[in-house]
């Protein structure tokens, strides 16, 4: 007798193959049938008739390090179907980490969960064990930041790494790999990930090449200088001989509008010369991140405390207004904020004031009465630097559809997974709708993508990337990650205003064969594995 048999559902298998009918059974977390199976007598039968039975989804570029610690479910993921959460993007991850470090994020896990313990380890190990000990709902694939070992080595500082700072952050990166990372991120509008230049990020990805790593990158631009980004991460793969993932690929600005063209043939070409490229995306056109990205990256040279000291500085003030709304930017960095404009910066988190959440930067400029860049600035003095949360209206719908029907694009949400019971804060609505909104949007309502095809870039795809060789398909032998939905109301109803709203149309969420999700409700189940690299000789 079989623990679970799901009756009668329509399989999307992930592959893109077209979907059939069928019956498929589970075994100790593992499929071991699927077919005709109304001989085959099951502990638990579910009928999934007129629903759609797929492998979960694998969100292969989350920001959940820390939420996964502090709250397992991995709620607003979880309910779309994810079943695996892919950590340590855009340059930052949990650990590695120093003491001070470790120190610095204790803070936020305890504004995020005053009765979780926060976790001050400093290694990927430990890391990886204090998920394991207290327990995941969904499996988690570790990363490693870049920024990381470069704060490690170099805190906050400008400028290249000298041959012994490399030969330490190597070291830093070499020992993640081996106790369980897949790979290294970078996040080069990040400090102080920003301060590589290529020829460090290149030795670091060598490194991770050692270990069948991955090479994750938030490009350098993603605006006016997003095709000179793209050439920086090809040419990373080509010199250090790493796989390339463009992470959240986008044209940001609207004199940018259109250049989906340029930097998706830049990347066929660079797979055609044998790149291992791909990139994953989210389905949205405003963009989040924290306001101090608007300024200028000397702006935070040496810490928070800096940045709101030189804030404070009219005469750095209005040298970082030169720079922020300068047409050129200052040659090597250009802000956000150009093609962009007041109008389209909305604060999403902000917590000295919360009624600020859900206004636009120009919106509070007039009740304040005050000039839209000094807003920006108070706004960033006031919470002393700490992070204020916005969304940027900046990426075409055009380019947006573009990328999205590319066969090398994938899907990612670029967040961190958080309830969906009312908090502070505005996040954006990807974390909450990437998935479902895709399912629901652009493969539903507006035909951009078949059913098959959109599922295959929420599973296999992801799967292959990260060498998983028993998850992302529907196929005997595969762990039974599973989601079942119905495909004519699937959707993510979250929006900018109202982001904290679950998908709708999820009816079932298995990880490892353990049922997670049931019609919106959370099973408490934490059946997640920490993923380990397979086929890596870690001698
Ligand atoms: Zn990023």
């Amino acid at each position: 007798m079989v623990d679970l048999i799901i009756r009668n559902a329509r399989i999307v298998d992930g592959s893109g193959a077209a979907s059939y009918n069928a019956d498929v059974a589970i075994e100790n977390g593992v499929i071991t049938q699927i077919g005709s199976l109304a001989t085959v007598e099951a502990k638990e039968t579910i009928d999934a008739s007129g629903k759609v039975l797929a492998p979960g989804f694998i969100d292969i570029h989350t920001h959940s390090d820390t939420s996964l610690l502090v709250d397992s479910r991995a709620q607003s993921h979880m309910q779309q179907g994810v079943t695996t959460e892919v950590l340590g993007q855009c340059g930052g991850s949990m650990v590695p980490r120093n003491v001070a470090m470790a120190e610095a994020s204790k803070a936020m896990q305890q504004r995020m969960n005053p009765k979780a313990e926060p976790f001050m380890g400093t290694t990927t190990a430990e890391y990886i064990a204090e998920l394991e000990q207290r327990g995941i709902s969904p499996n988690a694939i570790f990363i490693t930041g870049q920024g990381n070992a470069r704060q490690m080595v170099m805190n906050f500082e400008d400028g290249p790494a000298n041959t012994e700072q490399l030969e330490q952050m190597k070291a830093i990166i070499r020992q993640s790999m081996q106790e369980g990372s897949f790979g290294i991120s970078t996040g080069l509008i990040y400090t102080p990930s920003v301060y590589a230049e290529v020829d460090e990020i290149t030795e670091l990805a060598k490194v991770a090449a050692e270990y069948k790593g991955i090479y994750f990158t938030h490009i350098r631009g993603e605006n006016d200088t997003v095709v000179e980004a793209v050439a920086e991460a090809l040419e990373i793969g080509r010199r250090a001989k790493i796989p390339v993932q463009i992470s959240h690929l986008k044209a940001m600005g609207k004199h940018m509008w259109g250049t989906s063209k340029t930097i998706l043939k830049m990347i066929d070409d660079a797979h055609a010369e044998g790149i291992d490229v791909a990139f994953d995306q989210y389905p949205y056109t405003a963009a989040a991140c924290g306001l101090d990205a608007v300024l200028p990256p000397w702006a935070s040279i040496g810490g928070k405390a800096k940045m709101v000291e030189r804030l404070q500085n009219p005469e750095e003030r209005a040298r970082m207004f030169v720079d922020v709304t300068a047409e050129n930017g200052t040659g090597e960095w250009i802000s956000i904020y150009k093609g962009v404009g007041w109008e389209n910066i909305m604060i999403t988190g902000y917590s000295p004031d919360l009624t600020l959440e859900g206004k636009m930067i120009a919106e509070i400029a007039k009740e304040w009465n005050m000039d839209p860049w000094d807003v920006c600035c108070e706004l960033l003095i006031r919470n002393k630097g700490e992070r204020v949360s916005i969304v940027y209206f900046a990426m075409g719908e055009e380019d947006l559809e573009r990328i999205m029907v590319h066969p090398l694009q994938m899907v990612g949400s670029d967040t961190g997974a958080v309830g969906g019971e009312p908090g502070p804060g505005k996040p954006h609505p990807r974390a909450f709708g990437s998935f479902a909104s895709i399912l629901g949007k652009f493969v539903r309502e507006k035909k951009l993508l078949t059913l098959e095809e959109a599922v295959r870039k929420m599973s296999s795809a992801q799967a292959n990337r990260m060498g998983l060789s028993d998850r992302g398909l529907i196929r005997s032998g595969y762990k039974a990650d599973l989601v079942l939905f119905d495909p004519e109301t699937i959707g993510g109803p979250a929006d900018y205003l109202n982001p904290r709203q679950y998908a709708v149309g999820v009816e079932g969420v298995w990880v490892n064969g353990v049922l997670t999700i049931w019609q919106g409700e959370h099973t408490g189940a934490k059946a997640g594995q920490v993923l380990r690299p397979q086929n890596v000789n870690l001698d």
